[in-house]
């Protein structure tokens, strides 16, 4: 079901409190190492500035131990880069629902901007406390949610804050009105053949995802890590590669389910340790030698999954083919990835290290969506519905 967005709501003279995704990473002296995610909010922020809205922004940053202020994790540094990108004034509160957050949100004035402290200094943030929820939404007329990636966390910000709200409007920003779009199109309407690359390290982490998606895909190409669980199962030599034994039977039920739809590789790169400079070979399939371990597809497999990937319609890939951090090991994720970015298809990659390939590799443009949320964008593929989204307005 779609949701109205912030552009559905008249803010004129409102105080729009907005959950924002603004979990950047710092270096040590607390310099923003890449801004990405406070630019991919510009266009919601600037949505209620230019109509002169009060902007109240909430964000958490990194894993603070939820017991107060910690240097490391301030959203000052944010605050700092915000002044350079919008136009306005931005106030910066030390705390979320104490005296100088009160006082700020109580001075503000239309198109102006005030960012919270970390949300996650305060433990009810994540215990989803009432008290805490209440505080944040008080000084609200608005509640906007544009934090796509802790969806699907039951925190007060996410969840308890709209549900103070009471009557009140409650849109989605830009960005997640966009994650639920994508999302949402190749869940539920892929046009075929719909095509899902899978990878990683572990059946269990994906193996909801797989099996909601076997029901409606036409093949499911395994890569990464998770293949040799898969090769195990079928009784194949895996040497030391990276295998979790209590996922074998997992993977037999999958294989069993998937017949004809699940397509495993057909070779492998394998390195005798876990470094650049080991000595490699590429091997068939379930014939990898004792002292070596997988790390990557082989060339054969990288060739055929593109030949898969060039004739779909529909794609979602969701982690790398092998250890793509450490070359030449990255090669069968380059070679999906540049499928994936030749393909006209709807592709859309669920975030984390796929994500992270498609960005190194400057495929972003070339494909329809990259997802900001791994963990979200995995449970939306499992199926699962997201409170936090399901509180806000229909459309
Ligand atoms: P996940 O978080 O489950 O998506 O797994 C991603 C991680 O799996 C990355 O850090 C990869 O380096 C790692 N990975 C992928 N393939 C392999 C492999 N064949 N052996 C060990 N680690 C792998």
């Amino acid at each position: 079901m779609a949701k109205k967005t912030i552009a559905d709501v008249d803010v004129a003279g409102k105080t729009v409190l907005m959950r924002v995704d603004f979990n950047v990473p710092l270096d040590e002296s607390g310099r923003i190492t890449d801004d990405r995610r406070i630019r991919e909010a510009l266009p919601s922020l600037e949505s209620v500035l230019q109509r002169g809205g009060r902007l109240i922004l909430m964000s958490h940053l990194g894993r603070p131990k939820g017991s107060g202020y910690e240097a490391e994790f301030s959203l000052k540094p944010v605050a700092e880069r915000l002044k350079e990108l919008l136009d306005g004034p931005v106030h910066f509160a030390a705390d979320t629902i104490g005296d100088d957050a009160n006082k700020k949100a109580a001075a503000l004035q239309d198109s102006e901007t005030l960012l919270l402290e970390n949300l996650r200094f305060d433990s009810r943030e994540e215990a989803n406390g009432a008290d805490f929820a209440q505080a944040l939404a008080a000084p609200a007329d608005i509640y906007c949610n544009d934090a796509f990636g802790t969806c699907h966390r039951k925190h007060a910000s996410m969840v308890g804050v709209p549900q103070a709200m009471g009557g009140k409007p409650k849109v989605s920003g830009f960005l997640l009105a966009k994650e639920i779009k994508y999302l949402s199109e190749v869940i539920e309407n892929p046009a075929p053949p719909f095509v899902a690359i899978m990878g990683g390290k572990k059946v269990s982490d994906k193996i909801k995802a797989i099996r909601k998606i076997l029901a409606s895909c036409d093949q499911v190409l395994i890569g990464g890590a998770m293949a040799y669980t898969f090769s195990l199962a079928q009784g194949g030599a895996v040497g030391k590669s990276y295998v979790v034994e209590k996922d074998v039977p997992l993977a037999k039920e999958l294989l069993e389910e998937g017949e004809g739809k699940l397509v495993l590789p057909l070779d492998s790169h394998c390195g005798d340790s876990f470094s650049s400079d080991c000595n490699k070979q590429v091997v068939p399939a379930g014939k990898i030698p004792d002292d070596y371990e997988g790390l990557d597809i082989g060339p054969e497999t990288a060739k055929q999954y593109a030949g898969i990937i060039k004739s779909a319609k529909t794609i979602i890939w969701n982690g790398p083919m092998g250890v793509f951090e450490m070359p030449p090991f990255d090669e069968g994720t380059k070679a999906v990835a540049q499928a994936v970015a030749d393909s006209s298809a709807t592709s859309v990659i669920g975030g984390g290290d796929s994500a992270a390939a498609i960005e190194q590799l400057g495929f972003s443009d070339k494909v329809t969506h990259v997802s900001t949320g791994g963990g979200a964008s995995l449970q939306m593929l499992e199926g699962e519905k997201f409170l936090a989204v399901e509180l806000l307005d229909d459309a």
